[in-house]
């Protein structure tokens, strides 16, 4: 029987009613970077496998000790010595690399620009040239708020090579979030660009850093690169144009070492749960960690593929899976500027055509957005050269799991769901293509190197077929380092609900073979008469009805219950304009989650709704949807992607019995 008092305790039976296997087609294992017997080695000696790892980059001076840990701080590749931007690029360049390209690069309007390695060599020079001759030394930090360009690699990379860590602040982020972030890390200099191209038109970028710098009296110099042609406000002696600045920079640059522990960046986290955390990740065990896991996980064969991370740059999976990771392996990358719907529906299917895409990672939000649309977008599009597709960021509902290899894979892909988060720096727990067979909806295993568990309220490991709190319980090479500025809100964060593991604050489950489900956020599992319902559960229930697009479900609280289950829910037809056939579908949806989790489930009520409040990176907001249902004052707000959304949902809550 399951443990009452951990998440997923008692909706268990949902998940386990998932059946479906995938076994990995015996011609992707056979060519597979990763063959069996690597966990066993990797147990054997977890630092030597790291060592191992991190013998794959080019060090300067070689580390003394693989790790010091005195919890809750680790230093990785101690004493060693490395240039991250020379790793990315220089290294291949001097291989004979230079014209592999780098960046099949597309903007929004159809654009294209082709990045060879030599060409972003030239580019990271120049920048690191410019960043000189504004005074940025070793340890200062930039901020960048910039479209997706390849001037925003360049310039990630410039930094790195001359030793300042930056921080990327998502070019949707509005003048308030980029100031916070700006004053949090006392950053001194911002590049960022006229604008970008967003849905069809540009979207101006240089005005909010004008806003912003109001309150941020230390930056004394903005440089700004033009995209979009936009007239922008300029202030003279502050403002330098990247092609005056940049392009007239000598295109060499003798780049210096930096310890393994040098700080690389800061990047703030999605806000989903709380106020966003200034996540510092720093230099050697970083690279290591995202470049043996894109390796790994991605079976990157860099001659041959073409990766396209379809995520923004502005977020830990831009840095991790489009930067670092993917240039250190000497890969070639697809880099798209814009929405998927611009100027139709079936944008993306194109740029896999055109560039014939082999590894296409991306978020169940995205996912669940082309069910929406529906699979006649992807017809007639040759997406052939697909052969791996990997998902990232939530949860992925199986149903969502299934089209995506239905519709996208063509049947033939196998599918890598990648557990991690902005502080465990890169993949965490994955199946490994080509060794593991996949189950819709399951994250499977830690990687190779990687210790976690799933535990209950006492610390003790939860047996197979039993729910509870994912844990990571040795140090990796990627974990941040702190929350900027703040040591004690990290120990407090990750370090005190258990005293010796980094608490992950998700739930997650072990199936009856051991294998591990994420279950979302442990502020998320519901309590309904005293029984544990994790709300990821309840989605995926709801999600499987044929009419459902998306579901976010919140606990709120109920005289009778302690809490009750509360469902938004978006659907696919017209059930939504139409409020008979609306409280049809309703009824429907009450007795198809009591049908597939329990009557306990069943919602108190479901809210039909056109949309779900969402982070700007596309991760449900169930705290503001709480908030809403709980009819309080909405926390912070900061990162949402449309603040009227929430408004509009509480009118429909107000409106449904
Ligand atoms: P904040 O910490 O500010 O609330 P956030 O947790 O959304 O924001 P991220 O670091 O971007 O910020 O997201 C990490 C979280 O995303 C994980 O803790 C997990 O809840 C979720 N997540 C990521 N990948 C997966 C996955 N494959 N399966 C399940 N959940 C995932
Ligand atoms: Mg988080």
């Amino acid at each position: 029987m399951a443990d009452e008092t951990v998440p997923g305790g008692e909706s268990l039976a949902a998940l386990l009613h998932e059946q479906r296997r995938f076994e990995p087609p015996a011609a992707f294992a056979a060519q597979a970077n990763a063959q069996p017997g690597i966990y066993e080695e990797a147990a054997a000696d977890r630092l030597r496998f790291w060592e191992q790892q991190a013998e794959r980059l080019e060090w300067g001076q070689r580390w003394e000790r693989v790790l010091d840990w005195e919890l809750p701080f680790a230093k990785w590749f101690v004493g060693g010595k490395l240039n991250v931007s020379v790793n990315c690029v220089d290294r291949h360049v001097a291989a004979g690399l230079g014209e592999r390209v780098a960046f099949h690069w597309e903007g929004e309007p159809g654009d294209t620009r082709t990045i060879t390695y030599a060409d972003l060599q030239r580019m990271v020079c120049q920048a690191a040239n410019a960043l000189e001759s504004l005074g940025v030394r070793a340890g200062d930090t930039v901020a960048i708020y910039m479209p997706m360009l390849p001037e925003t690699v360049a310039a990630m990379l410039a930094c790195a090579r001359i030793g300042a860590p930056h921080t990327v602040v998502f070019g949707g982020f509005s003048a308030e979030a980029l100031a916070g972030r700006i004053q949090d890390c006392d950053a001194r200099v911002v590049i960022t660009a006229d604008g970008g191209y967003r849905r069809g038109a540009p979207s101006g970028l240089k005005p909010a850093v004008d806003e912003a710098l109001q309150s941020c009296p230390n930056v004394r110099s903005v440089l700004v690169v033009r995209r979009t042609g936009q007239d922008v406000a300029w202030q003279e002696g502050r403002d330098v144009w990247w092609h005056d600045l940049v392009e007239r920079q000598p295109t060499t640059h003798e780049a210096q070492l930096f310890d393994a522990e040098h700080p690389l960046y800061i990047m703030y986290t999605s806000g989903t749960t709380a106020k966003p955390k200034g996540i510092l990740h720093t230099s050697g065990g970083y690279l290591t960690h995202v470049s043996a896991t894109h390796r790994l996980v991605f079976d990157i064969k860099p001659e041959q593929d073409v990766f396209w991370t379809a995520a923004d740059i502005g977020w830990v999976t831009g840095h991790s899976y489009i930067v670092y990771g993917p240039l250190a392996n000497g890969t070639t990358s697809v880099m798209y500027e814009g929405t998927p719907d611009t100027p139709a529906r079936d944008r993306w299917w194109q740029i896999v055509e055109r560039y014939k895409v082999t590894i296409l990672y991306t978020a169940p939000t995205t996912i669940r957005t082309f069910m929406k649309w529906g699979e006649q977008h992807l017809e007639g599009h040759d997406l052939s050269s697909l052969r791996l597709l990997g998902s990232v960021g939530e949860p992925i509902n199986p149903e969502a799991w299934m089209w995506y290899r239905r519709h996208v894979g063509g049947e033939r892909c196998p599918i890598v769901d990648t557990w991690w988060q902005t502080e465990t720096g890169g993949i965490m727990i994955s199946p490994l293509p080509g060794i593991t067979a996949t189950k819709p909806g399951a994250a499977m295993r830690p990687l190779p190197g990687i210790s976690a568990d799933v535990v209950d309220d006492q610390g003790r490991s939860v047996g197979n077929g039993q729910g509870g709190y994912l844990v990571l319980t040795e140090p990796w090479p990627g974990m941040l380092r702190g929350i900027w500025g703040d040591p004690e809100r990290y120990r407090q964060t990750y370090w005190s609900r258990f005293p010796n593991w980094y608490f992950a604050g998700d739930g997650a489950k072990r199936d009856e073979d051991g294998d591990i489900w994420l279950l979302g956020r442990v502020d998320d599992v519901m309590n309904v008469s005293g029984h544990r319902i994790s709300t990821t559960e309840v989605e995926h229930a709801l999600v499987g009805h044929p009419a459902v697009a998306e579901a976010a479900v919140v606990g709120a609280s109920d005289p009778t219950t302690g809490q009750a289950i509360v469902a938004f829910v978006t659907v696919k037809g017209e059930a939504a304009d139409d409020p008979s056939a609306g409280a049809v579908l309703v009824g429907e949806l009450r007795n198809h989650v009591a049908k597939e989790i329990g009557p306990i489930a069943k919602p108190r009520q479901i809210i039909l709704t056109p949309e779900l409040p969402k982070t700007r990176s596309g991760k449900i907001m169930r705290r503001l949807l709480r908030d809403v249902a709980e009819h309080r004052e909405l926390g912070d707000v900061t990162t949402l992607m449309d603040p009227t959304v929430v408004n509009m949902i509480g009118e429909k809550l107000a409106q449904t019995p």
